[in-house]
This record gives C-alpha cells, structure tokens and sequence, in this order.
C-alpha cells in the first residue's frame, strides 16, 4: 500500500514540472517531441535522418536519455545542432525534472523543434509527462505485431506511431497491416507513418507532416 502511495507522490512531483516544462516550450514556442521505443527500434537513426532532412529548414535541438552512455548524442552532434545529453546511471525512463536540467543548457529561443529521446523502455516512459507536446512511439518491424497489445498505456498516450524498419519487411513473419489493426485498436487516433531510417523511405512524409506541425503552431 504504501509503495503505491510513494508512486503517486513521485508521479505528481513529475506531473508538477512537466507543466512548467510545457509552459516553457511555449513560451519559446517550440515543439517538443518525446521519442519513445524499445531498445534498438531505430529512435537514434531516425533522428539522424529527420535532421539531416530538416536541420536546413528548422532549428532542432536534441535531449539525448541514455542508461549509460553517450555514444547516440556523439552520433546526433555530427549533424551540428544542438545535443544534451542526459545519463540516467541505470535510470530506466526520463523524467520531466532532467529534462528541464537538461534545456537549462539550451537557447531554446534559437529552437523550432526540440527532439527528446527518450530511455528504450515501452513501460514506464508512458507515465512520465516531460512537458512535450506529443509522444511519438517508434515501433519497429522486427520486434512483432502484438507490441501495441502488450504495451497498451504508451500506444494509448502516443499521438503518432512510426513503425521503422519497414526495408526488412521481406525476410520477416511480420505485416504492417496487423501492426496498424492492434494499434489502432488500442489507440483509433493514433497516425501512423512507415518508414525505413535506413533507406530513407517514409522519411519525407514524416518529415512533411513535422513541417506542417510547426507551421500550425507558429500561426
Ligand atoms: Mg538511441
Ligand atoms: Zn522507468
């Protein structure tokens, strides 16, 4: 009973900054994204490819949560914007009071887009608030059709679902179609988009309906 009650006085704290976080991305009229995933979906990769696509058109910077390294920040910095990096030493989900520290080091009135991604973790990353504007899970093709089912809170509390990996969609027992079904079946409002972080494809759409995002939200 009291691990309970001991979860809710953490959530609540993190609940607390997450909208001072909101009310400052706001303020500096900034899209934050929270890129969640398990480990080894492609998050890192397909920032590479969603900067390397947009970093002449927006202004991005990057908050990098890792267990233990920083060896995707170092990836993400090669495309000069941008990156902090956020350690958790085993922590195993990012919460809205590391992000703030982390901004802290950002002139977030020179960011459009703010990219937070998070831990590899399906499961508690989902109760985490970090005061962004969406979450955006990345599921890849590989790792089966039924994760939507087993992880049902993260595919409900995601606006946007990219299944990546879709290159290796011929040497796999996998189909797109039932991955869309079970999300949205969990989650109707969920948008999808396919892509290959790999290959590019599904890149530019992605990248499209991010542009057309801030463009709404600049109006
Ligand atoms: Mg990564
Ligand atoms: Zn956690």
């Amino acid at each position: 009973m009291s691990i309970v009650t001991i979860e809710r006085k953490v959530l609540e704290k993190n609940d607390a900054l997450a909208a001072s976080n909101r009310q400052m991305f706001a303020r500096h009229r900034l899209l934050a994204l929270n890129i969640v995933s398990s480990p080894g979906a492609g998050k890192t990769t397909l920032l590479e490819a969603t900067i390397d696509r947009l970093k002449h058109h927006v202004r991005i910077a990057v908050v990098e949560g890792d267990v233990q390294t920083d060896i995707d920040a170092q990836r993400v910095a090669r495309y000069g914007v941008p990156v902090v990096q956020i350690v958790t030493n085993g922590g195993c989900h990012l919460e809205a009071g590391l992000v703030a520290a982390a901004v802290d080091r950002l002139d977030l009135d020179a960011v459009d887009l703010l990219l937070i991604e998070n831990v590899g973790n399906l499961v508690c990353p989902a109760n985490f608030d970090l005061g962004e504007a969406m979450k955006v899970v990345v599921l890849s093709t590989t790792e089966g059709a039924d994760k939507p089912l087993k992880y049902p809170a993260m595919f409900r509390r995601a606006s946007v679902l990219i299944i990546n990996k879709v290159d290796l969609l011929p040497y796999i027992d996998a189909d797109v179609g039932t991955i869309r079904r079970y999300a949205r079946q969990i989650n109707p409002k969920l948008l999808v988009f396919e892509t290959s972080a790999t290959t590019g494809a599904g890149i530019p759409e992605w990248c499209d309906w991010l542009l057309s995002t801030l463009t709404a939200g600049h109006a």
